[in-house]
């Protein structure tokens, strides 16, 4: 199973389409093998200038993807098909055609959402300090429409994501993290505290978040393989 290209399983509106990169499938050489999209590990700048055409070409997408420098902060760009690249953000929101958000992620959950009429979409960024700091909250409130679903991209699982108290204490409270191998430290269960947030948030229909960046080798994992590079969760209207 080699494929660079995944369909996310959600129920979409026909005139919205999804995509998930794996690391297959692209020019850069170890310790970025080999479709990494993100130009801020170090990777070749031309590698993944070819990188990323390939996936604009392989996803069928109507233009370049808008790429953000993802800070972990809580920022939504408002997107538009003229925003420049590589903005500050950690959320990006259209209401625009042919305007294609991406989320890089390398363990990081990436959440894709879409209004049920197809008519708002949004990518969000969320790690740890994303979600304690509710980058989704900030997100869903963009939206006009109140139907809005959700998908949960492949992020590292409560099977592999260790922590320290000094992250548990930046959230309100113990839910999503089990006990850790360690005394002081955590399981955290990323896509447990984003399926909460979103719920609260008003967004009813969640699918995605059973796949481990860690265990699943078709993906970027920085736990499990320190410098890597990193996938690409898309989401664009036709
Ligand atoms: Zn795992």
């Amino acid at each position: 199973m080699t494929e660079p290209l995944l369909r996310p399983d959600w129920a979409l509106p026909e005139a919205v389409q999804s995509a998930v990169t794996t690391c297959f499938g692209g020019v850069s050489e170890p310790p970025y093998g080999t479709l990494n999209v993100a130009s801020h590990v170090a990777d070749q700048p031309a590698r993944v200038a070819e990188n990323r055409r390939r996936v604009e070409v392989l996803a069928e997408l109507p233009a370049p993807p808008l790429w953000l420098q993802q800070v972990h902060g809580t920022r939504v760009l408002m997107a538009n098909p003229s925003s420049a690249n590589e903005q500050q953000a950690d959320a990006a929101y259209t209401r625009d055609r042919h305007c294609v958000l991406a989320i890089m992620a390398a363990d990081c959950l990436p959440i894709l959402l879409c209004s049920d009429d197809g008519e708002e979409i949004a990518a969000i960024h969320a790690g740890w300090q994303g979600l304690a700091g509710h980058i989704i909250d900030a997100t869903v409130a963009r939206f006009s429409a109140r139907k809005i679903s959700a998908w949960l991209g492949p992020a590292i699982g409560p099977c592999h994501y260790e922590v320290d108290e000094p992250v548990r204490s930046r959230f309100d409270s113990n839910f999503g993290f089990g006990p850790g191998k360690d005394d002081g430290h955590w399981m955290l269960d990323l896509f447990a505290v984003a399926r909460r947030q979103l719920s609260k948030a008003g967004v009813a229909s969640i699918a995605g978040g059973e796949c481990c960046t860690y265990c699943d080798s078709r993906f970027y994992s920085h736990r499990r393989d320190g410098q890597t590079g990193r996938f690409a969760a898309l989401i664009w209207r036709r």
